[in-house]
């Protein structure tokens, strides 16, 4: 995360930058367009104003040309001075542009005059006579062309201290080709501008004649004022002058909008830049819903990353659309290698793959599951198998629609391993409790058959005694008869010392376990590993016959006297030696297969130094049978209490023997002989190593 932080600051600024150029285009765009919108409107007023220069020249032109007209016909009709005082005079009314109508001889002098009837003589300042020579050159220049002509125009003052602009027109009157005199008509040129130029041409405008220079020389209308003003000129180029039509204009300039389009290409542009607002808004509530969709996303991986349950979920055909770390790691295989995987599943073990698959395809079928979870063995990609607890749910999505199966997979591993621990730890104290009351009737019962077995013993002396007697009364009567019997007193005898004996070692037997049972101290003795053996052999030997058991003894003369228990060791041996018979007899409740005939039944007691050299401070013990040897099953609980394989076993045997061994400090083991058979084997410590090195001899456990 910590990287990105840059990233998106920049990313972020890079935005914003972004943002304000097309802001700044935007405007650019739009004012453009304002400013070509409104100069469109502006040269379409010019073009307007323009077009109407001209026609107001158009209008003056024709008007003159219709003056010249009724001045020729003046001249045509009227032939007298009088009449055509009359008619002039008519013609003034009608025509206020005209200031003065004069008609001349041919010598320019003057023959009748009429004035206009609205205003007080125009040359009452300035007398005409003044004007004579422009007259003059004006009509000379009419005489030369055989028209009218016009003069330049000129300044007249008048007595109220204003003045105005006039002009002369002079028209020579020809007669069947000859000149016979002039009209001079003065023009009022606000007049010509007021009267002949057409009032929708001049509504709204100023019109004026100007000198070349834009000197105004008369005016009609108001003139405009300020800065948006248009203006057109025109030339009204007349024979003998040319001057200059000025049209201003106020008329369709609006200050801010000057017409529908720039109005609308403004609201056009507003509606833009609202638009775009509305859109960078919006954007940055997407921006805002994006950078909340990634955190929930980031913190969704983060919580799938953290979780230790395994997530996988699969579609309505059973193929693998997620898993998450923690179920890759736990089945040892990567995502890719999963997604999209059908049946079966490279996490199922081969054997169990058939059975799951028809279980699967049962569940898909069915489309429902049980809501608790079920027990299942996946393995690793290393071939391990482990258990696990699967909860499945159906996978609904945003519109309702099931769309596959969620799991949850727990590894319960170590779950079951914790179990077994318990139950292990919970056999073992049931197997101890079994124990302590074995202890506890063996205690009873050493006690209850101390009594008896001394009754036995003082029997069996007594009628030692008693046949000694007879004996030696039988020797003194010195005949056959006695002599025989003799004998089978001797036989009697021997027997009953046999019996004194073996009711003194199971007494001394009893006394041991009592003494083993109740923990309290043994008396540990140098005994010659042979003494041990041939305590035992009776007993032994019995049941070898009993089995038809070959016995072997082989034992190292170099065999040090070793320091044990002597009872309980012969007990040791006694056991060893009893089970190895056993599992020589064929087809025991073991179901082992029966023992190949030709394979002797063979019972080897071996007693040896435990290591090669002469020095060796252990003593070995090893009975070694030829029977069907211990299976792993039987392997793994041998030496657990109340194991036994045999239907009248106790299973105390091989758990008392160790127990006893490693009170002495050795070590009980066994391992498979050749061909056939066991090797239980024992080491002991070796009577003056043992006293050396511990003192005392008296133990206590
Ligand atoms: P028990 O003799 O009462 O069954 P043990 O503790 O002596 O109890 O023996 C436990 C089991 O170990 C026997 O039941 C037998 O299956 C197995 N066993 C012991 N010694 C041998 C042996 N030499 N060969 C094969 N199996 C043996």
């Amino acid at each position: 995360m910590g990287l990105k932080f840059p990233r998106l600051a920049g990313w972020a600024s890079r935005r914003v930058s972004l943002w304000l150029l097309l802001l700044a285009l935007v405007v650019a765009l739009l004012g453009l367009l304002v400013w070509l919108a409104g100069r469109y409107e502006s040269s379409q007023v010019q073009t307007r104003l323009e077009h109407n220069a001209g026609e107001a020249a158009i209008d003056i032109r024709s008007g003159l040309n219709r003056n010249l007209q009724a001045f020729q016909a003046l001249h045509t009709r009227e032939r007298t001075v009088e009449s055509w005082h009359a008619a002039a005079r008519q013609m003034l009314h009608e025509k206020r542009e005209i200031l003065r109508l004069e008609w001349r001889d041919e010598a320019l002098g003057l023959a009748d005059f009429v004035e206009t009837p609205f205003r007080a003589s125009v040359f009452e300042r300035l007398a005409r006579d003044s004007r004579q020579a422009d007259v003059g050159q004006t009509c000379m220049a009419a005489r030369r062309i055989s028209e009218a002509a016009y003069s330049p125009s000129y300044f007249l003052p008048q007595s109220d201290g204003l003045g105005m602009e006039v002009s002369d027109m002079c028209l020579p009157i020809m007669e069947a080709g000859r000149l016979t005199g002039y009209t001079v008509a003065t023009y009022s040129l606000q007049g010509i501008l007021g009267e002949l130029v057409s009032k929708p041409l001049s509504r709204g405008v100023a019109l004026s004649f100007t000198e070349a220079d834009g000197t105004r020389l008369a005016l009609y209308g108001m003139p405009a004022r300020g800065s948006r003003v248009f203006i057109a000129q025109q030339l009204l180029d007349l024979p003998g002058t040319t001057m200059v039509i000025r049209m201003e204009s106020r008329l369709g300039t609006p200050s801010l909008f000057p017409n529908v389009l720039t109005a609308l290409v403004t609201a056009m542009s507003l509606a833009l830049l609202v638009v775009l607002f509305l859109l960078g808004r919006d954007m940055r509530r997407r921006l805002q819903a994006e950078h909340d969709l990634g955190e929930a996303l980031a913190f969704r991986k983060a919580m799938e990353n953290s979780l230790l349950t395994g997530l996988r979920a699969r579609d309505l055909q059973g193929r693998i659309t997620y898993v998450n770390p923690a179920f890759c790691q736990m089945v040892g295989v990567p995502a890719q290698d999963l997604l999209n995987q059908s049946m079966p599943s490279p996490y199922w073990p081969p054997e169990l793959a058939g059975i799951y698959q028809r279980r699967q395809e049962m569940r898909l079928a069915g489309s429902h599951l049980p809501r608790e979870g079920h027990e299942s063995v996946f393995m690793r990609r290393d071939g391990t198998r482990f258990p696990v607890l699967i909860m499945e749910a159906p996978l609904i999505n945003a519109v309702g629609k099931h769309t596959g199966w969620m799991s949850a997979i727990l590894d319960v591993s170590e779950q079951r391993r914790t179990e077994e621990l318990s139950r292990a730890s919970q056999d073992r104290l049931q197997a101890s409790a079994r124990l302590a009351m074995v202890g506890e009737m063996a205690s009873l019962l050493s006690h209850e058959l101390n009594q008896p077995l001394a009754a036995i013993s003082s029997y069996a002396t007594g009628s030692l005694n008693l046949l000694q007697g007879e004996a030696e009364d039988a020797m003194d009567s010195g005949n056959a008869g006695g002599a025989a019997s003799a004998l089978l007193l001797d036989d009697l005898q021997l027997a009953m010392r046999r019996i004194a004996e073996q009711a003194e070692r199971a007494g001394k037997v009893i006394k041991s376990v009592h003494d083993f049972v109740r923990r309290s101290e043994r008396v540990r003795e140098a005994v010659a590993p042979q003494a041990l053996l041939d305590a035992i052999m009776p007993l032994v030997t019995l049941q070898a016959r009993k089995l038809g058991v070959r016995l072997a003894v082989e034992v190292d003369a170099a065999c040090p006297p070793v320091l044990c228990d002597r009872t309980m060791v012969e007990q040791v041996l006694l056991n060893l030696a009893r089970n190895g018979m056993q599992a020589m007899q064929g087809g025991d409740e073991t179901g082992a297969a029966a023992l190949s005939v030709q394979t002797e039944k063979l019972l080897t007691l071996r007693i040896r130094p435990a290591a090669s050299n002469a020095l060796s401070q252990w003593n070995e013990f090893a009975v070694i049978d030829r029977g069907q040897g211990i299976s792993d099953e039987v392997a793994r609980q041998l030496f657990t209490p109340f194991f036994t394989t045999k239907q009248e076993g106790m299973g105390l045997g091989l758990s008392l023997c160790r127990t006893v061994i490693e009170q002495h400090g050795g070590f009980l083991g066994y391992e498979s002989a050749c061909p056939q058979g066991t090797i239980f084997s024992f080491t002991l410590p070796v009577a003056a190593q043992a006293q050396a090195r511990a003192q005392p001899v008296h133990q206590d456990n």
